[in-house]
């Protein structure tokens, strides 16, 4: 979610170096977060697969990016896609060159203490193993002290097998705790900072579906782009343009006109408004119409 508006902010207007830095960042996690659940799909071991919850423990809130419910124990993991040769440290991974990053540790501590907490008030006795999965092949940590709960690239393939070698025979308590889990999902994402946007400020117009490129041209039912030749139908294009609109100002009204700017190229508000009404609600009349 946070991601999404990040990857539409970029393309619509210049983001600071720190904003631009922290983007990367996000988009580089999301990368390895896919990586990682490619490889639990991939175990035989009966075992439930719960991916980016957002819990709360003791008011205090906490995320699991990956986890996996055994038949004894609850394995949760942090997956990291760090890159480059880094000496450990308590508090940093220092790098020889370039900028140092936290020891994620400490996090997940805090992780595996709220989620035991969690499970315990629910009446659950699993165990909870807590991981730190250095998943990109690229990623070099000297001086590593032994017994800590990380599992270098290196390390990942005979951890994933001994994993699937747990004896994991579910029942209806594993399935019940599953569902509890995903019903205290916090919809709510934490507070984070997003660079600072307005509508006036952010570029306006349809981008290509394929390259996010501005210059596309519509042809008949087409969006052309002039970069990559991608071709979508117009309405699919200007629907992916509100969506990315209401992402960005969930509490602005949709209407014919605001569309009509936010999506430039297409000349027709007649065109906007047709496609709207195909595909949204409508409330309200003629002017003061608008959209859900
Ligand atoms: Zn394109």
């Amino acid at each position: 979610m946070i991601l999404k508006v990040l990857r539409i902010l970029n393309k619509r207007m210049k983001l600071t170096e720190d904003d631009q830095r922290y983007y990367q960042n996000q988009e580089k996690g999301y990368e390895g977060e896919v990586q990682f659940d490619l490889l639990t799909e991939k175990l035989q071991r009966e075992c439930h697969i719960l991916n980016d919850l957002q819990l709360e423990s003791n008011k205090s809130s906490f995320q699991l990016d990956s986890s996996l419910i055994f038949q004894e124990t609850y394995s949760l993991f942090d997956v990291k896609n760090f890159e480059g040769e880094y000496v450990y440290g308590d508090e940093y991974f220092k790098a020889p060159s370039g900028r140092d990053i936290q020891n994620p540790l400490d996090q997940l501590k805090r992780s595996k203490l709220l989620l035991s907490n969690l499970l315990q008030s629910l009446g659950s006795k699993l165990t909870v193993e807590a991981y730190v999965i250095f998943i990109n092949p690229q990623f070099t940590l000297y001086q590593t002290p032994p017994d800590l709960p990380f599992i270098l690239p290196t390390k990942l393939d005979s951890f994933m097998k001994k994993l699937d070698q747990k004896p994991s025979r579910l029942n209806q308590s594993h399935v019940n705790l599953a569902d509890k889990l995903i019903s205290l999902h916090q919809t709510v994402p934490p507070k984070i900072q997003l660079p600072n946007y307005s509508y006036e400020t952010l570029k306006k117009g349809l981008t290509c579906c394929n390259c996010d490129s501005f210059s596309v041209t519509i042809v008949g039912k087409k969006l052309i782009c002039g970069k990559c030749g991608g071709e979508e139908l117009v309405t699919v294009a200007v629907m992916r343009n509100v969506e990315e609109f209401k992402l960005l100002f969930p509490e602005r009204k949709i209407t014919t006109n605001v569309i009509h700017e936010w999506c430039g190229v297409v000349d027709s508000r007649k065109r906007i408004s047709r496609v709207l009404g195909k595909n949204l609600k409508i409330t309200g009349l003629g002017q003061w119409a608008f959209y859900k």
